[in-house]
């Protein structure tokens, strides 16, 4: 481990493959083509290919990919089910209301799409216009030069055993060497987190919010396919106190996405949002489209709800930051692709009309301009009360919804403000417990046979990625208090509280190769104790077409 890292240069470095990243990527190529002028990008993926760690619904409104690629049906993008038929539902235990639908989740114009797919076709886009991808490598450290700008970032080591010590297949990682370093990790970036310290990112800012998503997608009776049917609805199974809602996109090809979206801003440590999603589809609504069906994929992953008022500083000496690691998600429309690829366009705009001006090094401070002057900044502008209007509850929240809609247009003279999703979990003797029915095997299942259906994998020997600043919090405080809430909010039972023999001695047992990095320990944890890290390259989910 002391063996020196080799190390390769390139113009920009873009941490992360999904639709930020890769239209960041591409924007740089396609000005540089444009312009006869050679710039050299490399973009690394921790997934063990672009795509594999990509987990959305996804209705994509196509506005981004419209400025990106004009032609992209010419180019053969996967965007084969435009939305015909909306529909918003309010479910109580045995009914459900079809309620008019919102004009943030009207999607005529939109598309249904796999978003892992719609990756895996940006990779390639990107690669023929000449961009180096490497999947299967995480940047697992942020590389500062001495005035402290970011000059690059460095893969992970392989082959390190659980002790810590290298072991036969070790391998040094790889320093990757750049003027600028474009992060496009997602929600909850682990190295954004560590940007966000050390520059002051967050400073004056809202605390990011965030929900989880799980989904599952599932071969359906072809006599049950509605191919461009959009259906979300609120209510049932959640209490009223807490937000979320679900998705049910019918896909061509007899294929429906269904997935559960609750916000971490909950406060009952009893709730499971894996259960509340299996209860979900039993529902006399949505049961019958899965009956006679077979589930085929199934993952989860956290999503940014803070909107505007919790977008950090952007930009820093050496780089800056693009799509939901900053949190540009539109929480009212459950859309981030469009902005996550506007956002990463813009940065590249940023940096390349500057790059001949700028030494290495510089902070790309006309990113933060242009994307000012954006329809995304307006867009998300106008929205930015919605979510939090939720605070008190989902009656309230419509009702709110509903005047800064219709009667204010989003231009109220204020702006209401978040709270950090870990500080909201009330003690567990102080909130009612959730009974959850067991799984019937045939629409609702446990969490096992769900993390096998992921294609999840990690080496086994090697060490923790789901690190614990202090080994005891998880029995003193979290079981003591909260009744060791990461045994339920975790969709993928990593987290275990085992006993010995007598039923004494609790100890938090950590089965880390079940993760499928949905990054929500990382936020839910009430006393922030866990730290999500990457693990070696290539581990994780394999989602075929999430
Ligand atoms: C359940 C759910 C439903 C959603 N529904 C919709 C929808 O219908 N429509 C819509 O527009 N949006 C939807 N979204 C949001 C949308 O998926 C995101 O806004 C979008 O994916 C953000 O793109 P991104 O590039 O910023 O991040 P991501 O798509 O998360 O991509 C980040 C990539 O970076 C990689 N990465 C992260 N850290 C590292 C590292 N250190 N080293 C190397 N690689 C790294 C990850 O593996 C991943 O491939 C949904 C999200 C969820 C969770
Ligand atoms: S361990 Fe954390 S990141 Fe991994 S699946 Fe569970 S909650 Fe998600």
């Amino acid at each position: 481990m002391t063996v020196e890292r080799d190390v390769m240069e390139f113009d920009v470095v873009v941490v992360g493959g999904g639709p930020s990243g890769l239209s960041a990527a591409i924007r740089l190529k396609q000005l540089g083509n444009e312009t006869g002028k050679d710039i050299s990008v490399c973009l690394i993926e921790k997934g063990s290919e672009v795509g594999a760690h990509i987990l959305s619904g996804a209705v994509l409104e196509p506005r981004s990919l419209n400025e990106l690629f004009p032609d992209w049906e010419s180019r053969g993008a996967p965007l084969d089910t435009p939305v015909t038929t909306d529909k918003f539902m309010f479910l109580t235990e045995t009914a459900s209301l079809r309620l008019p639908t919102p004009p943030s989740m009207n999607n005529h114009g939109n598309y249904i799409i796999s978003l892992g797919n719609f990756c895996r076709w940006l990779g390639a886009q990107a690669e023929a216009l000449g961009v180096e991808i490497y999947p299967g490598f995480p940047a697992a450290e942020i590389l500062y030069d001495q005035s402290g700008a970011v000059k690059g970032i460095a893969t992970g080591d392989m082959g390190i055993g659980k002790d810590g010590q290298p072991t036969e297949s070790y391998m040094r990682g790889m320093e990757l060497h750049a003027k600028q370093t474009i992060f496009a990790e997602g929600c909850r970036g682990h190295l954004t987190k560590t940007l966000f310290d050390k520059f002051s990112l967050r400073e004056g800012k809202d605390p990011q919010t965030f929900a989880i998503g799980i989904k599952e997608l599932w071969d359906i009776d072809p006599e049950k396919a509605k191919p461009g049917l959009a259906w979300h609805s609120v209510g049932w199974p959640l209490s009223t106190d807490t937000y979320g809602g679900s998705f049910l996109y019918h896909l061509n090809g007899n294929q429906v996405a269904v997935g559960y979206v609750v916000g971490l801003d909950y406060s009952n440590p009893h709730l499971s949002p894996f259960e509340e999603f299996q209860r979900f589809k039993n529902h006399p609504a949505v049961r019958d489209t899965f009956v006679g069906g077979r589930r085929v994929s199934y993952g989860a992953r956290a999503l940014n709800e803070g909107g505007f008022q919790s977008i950090p500083k952007l930009t820093f000496p050496g780089g800056c930051l693009v799509g939901c690691t900053a949190g540009f998600l539109n929480v009212p429309k459950i859309k981030g692709t469009h902005t996550a690829m506007k956002s990463g366009m813009l940065a590249a705009e940023a940096i390349f009309e500057s790059f001949e001006q700028m030494p290495a090094g510089s902070e790309p401070t006309s990113y933060s301009d242009k994307l000012q002057n954006s329809w995304l900044w307006t867009e998300l502008y106008k929205v930015r009360n919605i979510r939090p209007g939720f605070a008190k509850g989902l009656w309230l929240g419509l009702a709110h919804a509903a005047i800064d809609t219709y009667l204010l247009f989003g231009r109220a003279p204020w702006t209401l403000h978040h709270h950090a999703d870990h500080t909201c979990l009330k003690p567990a003797d102080q909130a009612p417990k959730i009974t959850y029915p067991k799984p019937d095997g045939e629409v609702s299942f446990d969490r096992n046979s769900s993390v096998y259906l992921s294609g999840t994998n990690h080496e086994e020997n090697q060490p923790a990625h789901l690190t614990l600043k202090d080994k005891d919090v998880p029995i003193t405080h979290n079981l003591a208090v909260f009744d060791a809430p990461e045994q339920r909010y975790c969709p993928a039972g990593v987290y275990e509280i085992i006993h010995d023999e007598n039923g004494n001695n609790p100890q938090l047992q950590i089965n880390a190769q079940n993760c499928v990095h949905c990054k929500t320990c990382d936020i839910k944890d009430p006393s922030q104790n866990i730290n999500w890290v990457t693990p070696e390259g290539g581990g994780g989910p394999n989602y075929p077409n999430m």
